[in-house]
Parts: C-alpha cells; sequence; structure tokens
C-alpha cells in the first residue's frame, strides 16, 4: 500500500464503524471488482462506510493526505469510475436503507442502495421509482447522472423525482440539496453526476405503478430495416404509456429463437405499456403484428418481474465497452448503417440499443435541472459486450468505427452513464449551455477537485481550459 493510503487508514481504524480492506485483506479481492470486467484496479484502501459519519471521516482523511478517491454505489460505471488504482474507494454498499411514506408517495433511500433494493421495498406499498431496467445497477450514480427506464415517458428521468439530497461535501460537511436549501447545488445534482459529493440520501417521489403489460418479438433479414423505420415514425406520436425499445444484434443463442435464426442479425424488442390494460394490449397487438416478427409474446407482468427481466443479459465482470449519442430524427441512412454493421460485429452479445425518450422527461424546461439534451429524444447505444481478453481490440474497434460513421446523424450531446472511460473531452458537450452554472457550482462546493472520478466538471481554474464545442 502506499504511504499516502496507509496515512489514511491510520486515520481511520480508530473509529471507523465500517470495514477497512488493504490489499492483505482475505475480503479485499470481491470488494476490489466492478462490474466492466475491461477495468481492473487496485485500490490502496476500500472505505466501506457503515453509516453518514463514516463517509465523512473518510472524505476527510483522503483529502488531508490528497489521496485519489472513488465514490462507489453499484459499481455500475461503464466507465469504471467506481474503482481506481492505488487511491481509495468509498464503497457504499452497506448503506442500503429504504423508508417509504406512504401518504406523502415519497420515499428516502441511502446512498449505497442498488435499483433493486428501492424497488423491493417500494413495491411493498404499491409504488414505483422511475428508474433503470437492470436490479443490479446502483441507484446513486444512475439517479445523478439522469437515470431512464420503462417509466421514463409517462413519470421523467429518476433525476426529475428527486425532492431533495444529502451529501457529504468535499470538505467533509454534511448538507442538505432542496428547492429551499443549496437550491444551486439541488439543480446540480440532478444530471450532474457524482461531482458535488457523496450523496448519503435521496429523497424522491413515487408512483402507483405495480403491474405492467410487456411484449416481446424479434424480426430479421429485410424486416430489420422496416421496423426500425415502423418503429422511428410511431413512438413520435405514441402516448406516454408506451415504452418501446429495439436492440440491433445477433439473434441470441436461446431456447425461443428457432435454430436457424441463431447468431443471424435481427431486431429483436420489448415493449411496455404502463395504464389501462385494454388500450395498452390493442397498441401491443399492432406494434408487434409488424414486419412478420417471430417469437412473439405478450403478458401481464408485475413491476418487480419486469426490472428484473434484464439482470442475466448484463452480468458482472464481462467485458463491456461503450459510446453513445442522441438524434432529433433518425434518417433512413443512419438506421442502413445501423443494420449494415451487423455484418461485422464480432460479439454476439453487443448491442446497438435503440430508445426513445420524449414524453415526460421532454416536459421538464432545459434548464430546470442540469441534465443534458432532452430535445433529441432517439438514444442510440453502441454496447459492446464479449468475454475474452483476447477479443478486447476487434470489439472496442468495432464499435468506435461504427460510432464514427453514426456521428455526423447525431446531435452534439450524450448521456453521461453511457459513457466511456476515454471521452473526458465528450464532458463539455454534454451540459452545453448549463456547464458554465455547473462548473460556478464545483468551484463552489469542490474547489479543489476532490471528486474527480466521474464525468468530470472541474472547477473554474481547471475548466478554463477546457472548450464547449459548437
Ligand atoms: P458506480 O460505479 O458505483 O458510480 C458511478 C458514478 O457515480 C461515479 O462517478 C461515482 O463517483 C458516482 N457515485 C456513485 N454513488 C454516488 C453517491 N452516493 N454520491 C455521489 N456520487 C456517487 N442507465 C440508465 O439511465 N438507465 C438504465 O436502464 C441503465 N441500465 C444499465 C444497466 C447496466 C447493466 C449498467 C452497467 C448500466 C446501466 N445504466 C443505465 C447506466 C448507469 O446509469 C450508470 O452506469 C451508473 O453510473 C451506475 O451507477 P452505480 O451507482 O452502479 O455506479
Amino acid at each position: 500500500m502506499l504511504e499516502a493510503t496507509n496515512e489514511v487508514y491510520r486515520a481511520l481504524r480508530q473509529r471507523f464503524r465500517g470495514d477497512l480492506l488493504r490489499p492483505i485483506d482475505p475480503q479485499y479481492e470481491p470488494a476490489r471488482v466492478i462490474w466492466n470486467g475491461m477495468v481492473a484496479r487496485r485500490p490502496g484502501l476500500i472505505a466501506r462506510c457503515a453509516d453518514v459519519a463514516d463517509v465523512q471521516a473518510a472524505v476527510r482523511a483522503a483529502a488531508a493526505a490528497q489521496v485519489l478517491t472513488a465514490i462507489r454505489c453499484g459499481g455500475h460505471s461503464l466507465a469504471g469510475f467506481g474503482t481506481c488504482d492505488d487511491g481509495m474507494v468509498i464503497d457504499l454498499s452497506s448503506m442500503r436503507q429504504v423508508a417509504v411514506d406512504r401518504n406523502s408517495r415519497s420515499c428516502r433511500f441511502a446512498g449505497g442502495c442498488l435499483l433493486g433494493t428501492v424497488d423491493a421495498a417500494t413495491q411493498k406499498e404499491g409504488f414505483a421509482f422511475p428508474a433503470g431496467v437492470v436490479s443490479h445497477t446502483g441507484a446513486s450514480g444512475l439517479v445523478l447522472g439522469g437515470g431512464f427506464g420503462w417509466l421514463t415517458r409517462l413519470h421523467g428521468l429518476s433525476s426529475d423525482n428527486v425532492e431533495g439530497c444529502t451529501l457529504v461535501t468535499a470538505n467533509g460537511s454534511v448538507i442538505r440539496a432542496n428547492a429551499k436549501e443549496n437550491d444551486d447545488l439541488f439543480w446540480a445534482l440532478r444530471g450532474g453526476g457524482g461531482n458535488f459529493g457523496v450523496v448519503t440520501e435521496f429523497e424522491v417521489r413515487l408512483h402507483p405503478v405495480t403491474s405492467v403489460l410487456v411484449g416481446e418479438a424479434m424480426c430479421t433479414g429485410d424486416d430489420i430495416p422496416a421496423l426500425v423505420r415502423h418503429w422511428r415514425d410511431f413512438m413520435q406520436e405514441s402516448p406516454d404509456n408506451l415504452r418501446w425499445s429495439l436492440s440491433l444484434r445477433l439473434a441470441p443463442d436461446a431456447e425461443h429463437v428457432p435454430v436457424e435464426l441463431r447468431r443471424r442479425p435481427a431486431v429483436t424488442q420489448a415493449a411496455v405499456w404502463v395504464g389501462d390494460i385494454k388500450k395498452g394490449g390493442d397498441c401491443l397487438d399492432h406494434i408487434l403484428s409488424l414486419c412478420n416478427p417471430v417469437g412473439v409474446t405478450r403478458k401481464n407482468m408485475s413491476f418487480l418481474a419486469l426490472q428484473t427481466m434484464a439482470d442475466e443479459e448484463f452480468p458482472h465482470g464481462r467485458r463491456y465497452y461503450t459510446k453513445s449519442g442522441y438524434c432529433k430524427t433518425l434518417d433512413d441512412h443512419t438506421i442502413d448503417l445501423m443494420v449494415q454493421s451487423l455484418a461485422s460485429i464480432p460479439s454476439p452479445l453487443t448491442q446497438i440499443e435503440l430508445a426513445y425518450l420524449g414524453g415526460a422527461a421532454t416536459r421538464v424546461g432545459a434548464a430546470e435541472t442540469a441534465f443534458g439534451d432532452r430535445s433529441s429524444p432517439f438514444v442510440i447505444n453502441l454496447l459492446g459486450n464479449w468475454s475474452k481478453l483476447s477479443e478486447d481490440v476487434s470489439n472496442v474497434s468495432w464499435v468506435r468505427s461504427l460510432f464514427q460513421s453514426l456521428k455526423p446523424s447525431m446531435t452534439p450531446g450524450v448521456y453521461i452513464n453511457f459513457m466511456s472511460g476515454d471521452e473526458e473531452d465528450r464532458v463539455p458537450e454534454a451540459y452545453r449551455e448549463r456547464w458554465a452554472r455547473l462548473v460556478s457550482v464545483k468551484s463552489h462546493y469542490d474547489p479543489s477537485n476532490f471528486f474527480r472520478l466521474n464525468q468530470n466538471i472541474p472547477p473554474q481554474e481547471m475548466a478554463e481550459k477546457r472548450s464547449i464545442p459548437r
């Protein structure tokens, strides 16, 4: 262990209530690992905090010793920001309390919660928090970056449903941020990522959702571009109750896929309807009949089942690399480029994920929160997903090259939670007209850029060296 990390360890060990894990400790190895197998780093110390006082002590000790510090909730940062080499990780995984208030339809959850932790507690009371689609994702990272999933079109981004945060700032103080207290910080926390402090508790609005209608289907061959075009046109007029997402990929080696189609280019579809069952049934019947689909299913599903439906598709430890962007419209040429790219896709696990936002997320004003672009509804996420280290180069190159060819069709901007670790230059682009205000809030709450393992918004002096792309 480096001397600086050792100093932090010595400063903390007397009063720390959680676990302090060093490379010599047996619990260190499993605690070190994060979701993305591409990011294998070895921090000098993992401070697994038991409570807010532990977080304060850890921040103060690391700041005093000037130790590089990563904050980890679920460890799902695609870029790997939940860990570092040699420095310290503040691990919040022991802080997973959730308190639901039925009367106010709200809940408070601690900064280490996974989405599944929040869902389990809120569903017991008949409510849902709009968040992401994989239950082992950390709630903090997702919410601080924005957060979208099955309920977004109806109830907004996760961050749009945040009413307040409690956080430990860079000097170790505990403060609250909401519409009345530290409102500039509250603005920045809704989309600005982990730049401003360690959020130890979120207070969020809930919505009465316990079951949904879910349909799935797959199209292949010439039906792929035709289906994507139908989807593009349909979503622009569709009710907010519908979230219909597509994945361009190779057909999976799964039981429900006819043998002759497996590993052939395909578009898989998942459609979720929240609300009136009759209207939803008619809508799903229509969209799931387009372009000669195979493997069509349609069923009622509990919200908890929906939220865990994709869990196994994205397991911990595989190798992942992503590039993402927004489009205002999706022209035929862009669709053709994506479809053609399937011919050279190096991994049967890789997907080009297509989502359409719109709905409630676009009814929040662009300046109301720090979240990036709300005006370009099409989200393209190239998610490289493979198993072997020896295949890194081919998979990363494929994602990069497809991204370069799609870039001219994209609007400037990117969803920060879908960025990879080599895209620091895109952070100003992600925030554009919100950048200057974010830099000002950062300068006030974290002038030394202590919280820098993130999609970093540097304080003023450092920011002047970066530029906002036009
Ligand atoms: P971590 O790696 O723990 O942290 C990520 C970042 O957040 C770091 O910069 C960290 O410093 C900061 N951070 C974490 N906790 C705190 C805290 N308490 N206080 C301050 N800063 C903190 N996104 C969506 O919007 N919708 C989806 O449906 C979706 N699905 C996903 C599925 C998978 C399998 C994966 C891997 C990611 C998905 N994402 C989705 C992206 C996801 O939002 C980001 O990866 C997010 O960063 C994950 O949060 P985390 O807490 O697990 O990450």
